[in-house]
């Protein structure tokens, strides 16, 4: 269906491959029954670009990411280039996309749906109904600060750096998303950083602090890193969106993923600055890798990559209708007791990845009606 939004397709290596085909349902099913269209391109990234042209990216597939409105990524890696220089490694494909659009706002979503209470390590009463979304800082901080190195000191000791390092645009423009996040949520903020301890801490509360004028109808708490990090663990439904920086967000994000029990289950989003129309940039992806242990097996969960699609409907072409479809039946899939190999449980019915993204489209003509 001809269509002005346009999507950059990159399924990557692997089970990525095996998703991406399930996101492909989805449209077409979207194409016809609701009249959405989509102007999809496709391109290789990771692996598969390496053995077809030598690079894990392409500057081709690099100008049609440029070009897009939104680029959906499965996921790059395996065995087969393990070996190659840090340069040529399919990760590299992901981390120039990153840098090129600039994305610099990374949104992890940790939702647990009813019928997977149980997977979580957390009692069910923790994690029952959790819905949070964590906006890590993506392109500073410590992991990009300079000076950064390995070096030897006269008396022949070696010293590691590296730097912490913000300035006030770049903690403004992602407290910015959180806010604007919170906005459409339940309209509360909790900024983590280390204020009792770091400088650059102390920057990023009063540059958040002077934001909140903007967004007073939303509610604003700050909080230590390492307490953010005890809270998910103790009360995570305190929270609705956190925002925080590369570094803590890292290790916020990865801890409340695993309340929710699942890899199979994780998307994300990230962003970068609106232009004049007040498009972003962005790119949506699961969090997983490419699974070479399942890859080729139609064993993948697509549910994190579907759910990734369902972000991309929301915050890139602002369909939440569409997205709430799509997670709506999931959820309802899920209660059908339908379950790939990793998240099966006693009394629940195995099915392929092929048979769980036509199921979740199965679910979505039902709820249309
Ligand atoms: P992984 O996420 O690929 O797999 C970890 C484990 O989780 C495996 O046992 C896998 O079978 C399982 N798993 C992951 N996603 C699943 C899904 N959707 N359904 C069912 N099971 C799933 O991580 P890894 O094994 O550390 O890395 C494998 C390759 O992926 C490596 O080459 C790594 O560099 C790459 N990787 C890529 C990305 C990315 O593209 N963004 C992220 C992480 C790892």
């Amino acid at each position: 269906m001809a269509s002005n939004r346009k999507v950059l397709m990159l399924p990557g290596d692997g089970i990525g491959i095996e998703v991406m085909n399930q996101v492909r349902v989805a449209i077409e099913w979207l194409a016809g029954k609701r009249g959405i269209g989509f102007d999809v391109r496709e391109g290789l990234v990771g692996g598969s670009a390496l053995d077809a042209h030598g690079t894990p990216l392409t500057d081709e597939t690099m100008a049609d990411a440029m070009a897009s409105d939104a680029v959906l990524f499965g996921a790059v890696g395996g065995p087969k280039w393990d070996s190659l220089p840090f340069a040529k490694k399919p990760e590299r494909g992901l981390l120039r996309l990153r840098k090129d659009m600039d994305l610099f706002a990374n949104l992890r979503p940790a939702i647990v749906f009813d019928a997977l209470v149980d997977a979580s390590t957390l009692k069910p009463e923790i994690v029952r109904g959790l819905d949070i979304m964590i906006v890590r800082e993506l392109t500073g901080g410590m992991y990009f600060g300079q000076p950064r190195g390995v070096e030897t000191l006269p008396n022949g000791e070696r010293r590691g750096v590296n730097t912490h390092v913000y300035t006030s645009g770049e903690i403004v423009r992602v407290a910015r998303v959180g806010f604007e996040l919170a906005r459409k949520r339940a309209r509360r903020l909790c900024s983590a950083e280390k204020a009792n301890v770091m400088e650059a801490g102390v920057l990023w509360r009063e540059e958040v602090t002077k934001l909140h004028a903007e967004y007073s109808d939303v509610e604003l708490t700050h909080m230590y890193a390492d307490n953010a990090a005890m809270q998910l663990v103790r009360n995570p439904k305190q929270f609705d969106v956190i925002v925080t920086d590369n570094l803590f967000g890292d290790m916020l994000s990865d801890e409340a993923a695993m309340l929710t029990g699942s890899l199979g289950m994780l998307p994300s989003a990230s962003l970068g600055a609106p232009d004049s129309h007040g498009r972003r940039r962005a790119l949506y992806e699961p969090v997983h890798g490419s699974a070479p242990d399942i890859a080729g097996k139609d064993m993948a969960n697509p549910l994190a990559m579907l759910l990734s699609f369902a972000m991309m409907l929301r915050y890139s072409f602002d369909r939440g209708d569409d997205a709430d479809l799509i997670e709506r039946a999931i959820e309802a899939v899920l209660e059908r007791k339908l379950r790939t190999a990793d998240i099966m449980q006693p009394g629940m019915t195995p099915v392929s990845t092929t048979a769980m993204g036509k199921a979740v489209v199965e679910e979505m003509a039902k709820l249309a009606g």
